[in-house]
């Protein structure tokens, strides 16, 4: 699609108005809308918005920026109405001068691409995203109450949280995913939907895309959507397997008929240089306090630093797939997290195993969590991070990983999280009182 392209579209679709989406450093989707009236100059590149009110966008003396919108991104909301439509435009963000934005997170993801293109590789991505559906109350505030629950006294005989998926799936499907799988997840009110894989920006896009339909159409069912990591104690919290993939052209690079596994020195390389920087990685797509209540052992969630082309334990699997479908799926990453930083992040770790001929530890095919210590450490076998503060402070001793964020990024985030783990740390939590207030 190109700039006369969006406009046709526009004006066949019936379409008044358009918002201009970008996201913000902590993965949060913001939108400025403007009318039809001004989408060819939006188009050009011409719109500007007061970036000083968006965390680390800018410096308050330089406030404007502008909206470079992507026209490929270009869909109409099918849950609007046809006449005086709504449609969206993903967005790039560039100062004032012209020069693109350091603090973008979509144009950080594009330096990471263009990286690999230079070595010849495309990175293709498939998400597997994870959240609750919970009931409102009266006054239509969010629960923690599944349907699946709710159901025993409901005298409905269908589930509301299955008619919400079917109806997420149709709307996804229509505004141009490609659906593979839905199903209930293990937790009650857990659902997982999957679309088919891409190339890394595309598929960032489309997770925040999918987010946002999934939130908008649980809405109308009357349900709240989340995404948020591990909103519940024991049961199992919400990841996103992240399957990913290069190419060389039109064939996976993953794949070598003859290699060990069928695998080819570069995919041996690429979980090398995951497993390597995996313990940084984990600040970027395992962003929040939360994140850490999930990567814990029992919930079918990673843990320890390893690889194995059977289990599921381990951090990283190598689904059994070959030929064009050959991928690694890593599986600590949340859908809390930032995809464009998430992806480059994870893109620029492969790409260090790839250049440095980084070998990774032999597969663990046994579970480990049946491993005890001391078998874990005779076999090198480390673990994530076990809260956002030790993350960050494992992204303060990586370059390779801050590289990928550039210093705007890194800072910027630094510091948000600094403050949110400050706050959280300073808390008297519930577990707290219940252990201590009449012990001591
Ligand atoms: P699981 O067995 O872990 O539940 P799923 O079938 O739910 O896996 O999801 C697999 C994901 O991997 C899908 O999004 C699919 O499109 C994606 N995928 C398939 N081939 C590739 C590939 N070559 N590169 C990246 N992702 C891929
Ligand atoms: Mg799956
Ligand atoms: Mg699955
Ligand atoms: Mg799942
Ligand atoms: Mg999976």
């Amino acid at each position: 699609m190109d700039k006369r392209d969006v406009i046709a579209r526009a004006r066949e679709e019936g379409v008044k108005f358009i918002r201009l989406q970008f996201t913000d450093l902590l993965g949060v989707m913001k939108n400025v809308a403007i009318t039809v009236d001004q989408l060819e100059k939006a188009l050009d590149g011409e719109l500007m918005f007061d970036g000083s009110s968006i965390y680390g966008f800018t410096r308050i003396e330089e406030s404007d920026m502008y909206l470079r919108p992507d026209p490929d991104t270009f869909v109409v909301f099918p849950w609007r109405p046809r006449d005086g439509g709504v449609a969206r435009l993903m967005c790039d963000i560039y100062n004032p001068d012209g020069t693109p934005f350091e603090g973008c997170p979509r144009l950080t993801l594009k330096r990471a691409l263009a990286k690999a293109a230079e070595l010849g590789y495309t990175m293709h991505v498939g998400p597997e995203l994870e959240f609750f559906l919970f009931c409102l109350d009266e006054d239509e505030k969010p629960t923690l109450k599944t349907h699946d629950q709710a159901g025993y006294f409901d005298l409905s005989p269908v589930d509301l949280g299955e008619q919400a998926r079917r109806d997420i799936v149709l709307t996804l499907e229509e505004m141009g995913f490609e659906i593979e799988a839905s199903h209930h997840e293990v937790a009650p009110g857990q659902h997982e939907i999957d679309f088919k894989y891409s190339d890394a920006l595309d598929t960032a896009d489309k997770i925040m895309t999918f987010k946002f339909v999934v939130r908008t159409i649980a809405q109308q069912h009357g349900l709240h959507a989340t995404f948020m990591p591990k909103p519940v104690f024991g049961i199992n919290g919400s990841g996103m397997h992240t399957n990913q993939s290069l190419f060389k052209g039109n064939s996976n690079a993953f794949y070598d008929e003859n290699g060990p596994m069928q695998l080819s020195k570069e995919a041996y390389y690429y979980i090398g240089g995951l497993l390597k920087h995996a313990r940084a990685l984990a600040a970027i797509t395992n962003p929040t306090v939360n994140s850490y209540k999930r990567l814990v052992p029992g919930y079918e969630a990673p843990v320890y630093l390893a690889w194995s082309g059977r289990n599921r334990s381990p951090l990283i699997r190598i689904p059994a797939k070959r030929g064009q479908s050959t991928r690694v799926e890593l599986r600590n990453p949340d859908p809390s997290c930032n995809p464009y930083l998430a992806l480059a992040a994870c893109l620029t770790a492969g790409l260090d195993g790839i250049n440095n001929q980084i070998e990774p530890p032999p597969a663990c095919d046994r579970n480990i969590y049946q491993m005890t210590d001391a078998e874990l450490k005779e076999l090198g076998i480390g673990s994530l991070p076990a809260s956002l503060q030790e993350a960050f402070a494992e992204l303060a001793k990586d370059e390779v990983v801050r590289g990928a964020l550039g210093d705007h990024i890194y800072e910027k985030l630094t510091e948000a999280k600094q403050t949110e783990w400050n706050s959280f740390r300073m808390q008297v939590h519930q577990w707290e009182i219940d252990r201590y207030l009449t012990m001591f």
